[in-house]
């Protein structure tokens, strides 16, 4: 079926007789690499089936840039498939996936189906009512990922840490290692990074492509049919091939990497990429492979020499640790954990995860890189909305939900235990020892954006001090049983119990002044308002 945005598209692909085939090989969006397909299929070269949904508005109001990126690169790999000699064949359509799929295989009777486990559970739930419906279907594993689920998911379940998981991987992959032991003696140099952005750093530029045909008539597509969702679509500039993904990569070593480990934890007004590789948009729909992004920051730190050792580490460690760990445990924990709520917070989000409007600098320009571009770096995500979210209450099921439609590279999978296991402590402990909360004076010793607040991040309550400041501690009040719990944090209750009486009030008066005049807006209210302009 063809809408009246793929004319481009459809004239770049050859035509073909779906009569002529019945083995058919389903491309999922986010299995965009032809290395990865069965070995069969390299060699037999079957019929290739891509469908891209639009019927997508209708569960997710998903940022305008994120669909651009996804369904652009999805025409993109089909295109070029097709000239690795792939019969292809393009459905853009306005049904669901499921009904799309069950309908061409209903008017082709001959087709058998073959794919790879998709790594969201819903399209798993789909191709399931698919298989009881037609059994001539074939499902292969999953090789995206260089962990084994089978092996790890159980210790996961049962409170395995990242850190030990990781260097199981690190004898697995023999990625820096020196032998049995790993290179320079320590698995982890954390420790020298943590930086504060110093002012005289110069950033490097962030990797951007100029949208082709292809790119542009879908940036189209988007504008017209989803107007009305989350984020805007002007200056897309995010590649969409897997040329165009390692590009990113070779701009990442090049500029990036060396400084990726000291200023990994650092966030400036100056911009919100700053030493991070935004290789997360390309992995995660397959255009560049874990390994591939590991073996190259390898080989260049050896063949440059220029590379120190706590940045190459800290880098491949965020991939083989905690990119694999993650994945894992969605696999071990879903799909009970989309309904984790540990504290049991009930309220709507704050409005200003919908506007970027507010008074708090730190809160302003983290939103603000999100509504334009879908990004900001793995501290904003954790250390600023994830923090203020937990700290004013708000349902952890709601800010996953933001989470999931606002980023370019958001994918049940990985947003999923990101939110829900690690940044909110909603699971209760099992991905995280202790919930990530932090006042004023972390975000000053990381940031430059206290200087710039309209907030007093010295002043600890009252009208002008930094709400973090008293949130925070209102927080570890109410939820000290938690805490107390965690030897590690059992400081901070002990922390706030020896605050005098008057302190104690001002902090509870501040705390419910804040949260009682905080304006907030729910996904489906948002949805109602943004619908209401058109
Ligand atoms: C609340 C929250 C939500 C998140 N949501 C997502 C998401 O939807 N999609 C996503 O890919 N990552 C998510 N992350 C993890 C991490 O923040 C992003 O992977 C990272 O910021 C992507 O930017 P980058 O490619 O520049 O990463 P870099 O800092 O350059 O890191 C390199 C790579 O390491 C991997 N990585 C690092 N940390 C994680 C992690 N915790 N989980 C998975 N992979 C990791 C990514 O593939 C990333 O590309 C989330 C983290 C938090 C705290
Ligand atoms: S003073 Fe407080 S609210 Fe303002 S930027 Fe700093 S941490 Fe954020």
């Amino acid at each position: 079926m063809k809408n009246s945005y793929t004319s481009q598209f459809d004239a770049k692909l050859p035509g073909i007789n779906l009569l002529t085939h019945t083995d058919v090989y389903l491309v999922f969006y986010d299995q965009l690499n032809s290395n990865n397909f069965p070995s069969w299929v390299k060699k037999e070269k079957p019929l290739l089936l891509f469908i891209e949904s639009l019927q997508t508005k209708k569960l997710m109001p998903f940022h305008k840039k994120k669909l651009i990126f996804k369904f652009s690169a999805m025409r993109h790999f089909a295109l070029e498939c097709s000239k690795l000699g792939y019969p292809v064949s393009y459905h853009s359509t306005a049904n669901d996936f499921s009904t799309s799929l069950i309908s061409l295989f209903e008017s082709n009777k001959n087709w058998k189906l073959y794919y790879m486990t998709p790594n969201e559970w819903d399209f798993r739930h789909a191709l399931n009512k698919f298989k009881s419906q037609f059994q001539n279907t074939t499902e292969y594993p999953n090789n995206f990922f260089l962990a084994s689920v089978e092996k790890y998911a159980e210790r996961i379940l049962n409170g395995w840490r990242m850190e030990y998981f990781y260097r199981e991987i690190r004898k697995q992959t023999g990625y820096l290692m020196d032998g049995d032991t790993p290179l320079g003696g320590q698995w982890n140099y954390d420790k020298e990074n943590r930086k504060k952005l110093p002012k005289h750093i110069t950033l490097p530029g962030v990797f951007d492509e100029e949208p082709d045909e292809i790119t542009q008539e879908v940036i189209d597509m988007v504008d017209d049919q989803f107007s009305n969702n989350f984020g805007k679509s002007a200056n897309f500039n995010f590649g969409v091939s897997r040329s165009h993904g390692l590009n990113a990569l070779n701009l990442f070593l090049e500029k990036g990497l060396k400084n990726f480990g000291p200023y990994e934890d650092a966030m400036t007004t100056r911009g919100s990429v700053l030493f991070h590789s935004q290789l997360s948009t390309y992995m995660n729909v397959g255009l560049i492979s874990p390994k591939e992004v590991c073996d190259a920051a390898i080989e260049y730190s050896e063949i440059t020499k220029s590379i120190p050792l706590s940045s190459l580490e800290g880098f491949i460690r965020q991939i083989i640790g905690w990119r694999e760990f993650i994945r894992i445990y969605y696999e071990a924990m879903m799909p009970a954990v989309r309904e984790a709520n540990y504290f049991g917070f009930d309220k709507d989000l704050p409005t200003v995860y919908w506007t970027s409007k507010t008074k708090m600098k730190c809160l302003s320009e983290c939103v603000r890189p999100v509504i334009e571009q879908g990004y900001v770096h793995h501290i904003p995500r954790l250390m600023i909305l994830s923090n203020f979210s937990n700290l004013t209450g708000t349902d952890p099921r709601a800010l996953n939900e933001w989470f999931w439609l606002g980023f370019i590279d958001a994918y049940e999978w990985v947003v999923l235990p990101n939110v829900l296991g690690m940044s909110t402590f909603a699971d209760g402990g099992i991905l995280a020892s202790k919930p990530y909360v932090a006042g004023g004076n972390y975000v000053n010793k990381m940031s430059d954006f206290c200087g710039n607040c309209a907030y007093s991040v010295k002043e600890k309550t009252g009208d002008n001090a930094c709400p973090l400041n008293y949130l925070y501690w209102n927080f570890i009040d109410e939820q000290r049983e938690t805490f107390r719990k965690n030897g590690r944090a059992n400081f901070m209750v002990n922390t706030f119990d020896k605050k005098n009486s008057e302190e104690k009030n001002a902090i509870k008066e501040s705390s419910e002044k804040f949260l009682a005049n905080l304006p907030r807006l729910s996904k489906k209210d948002w949805l109602k308002k943004e619908a209401s302009k058109s």
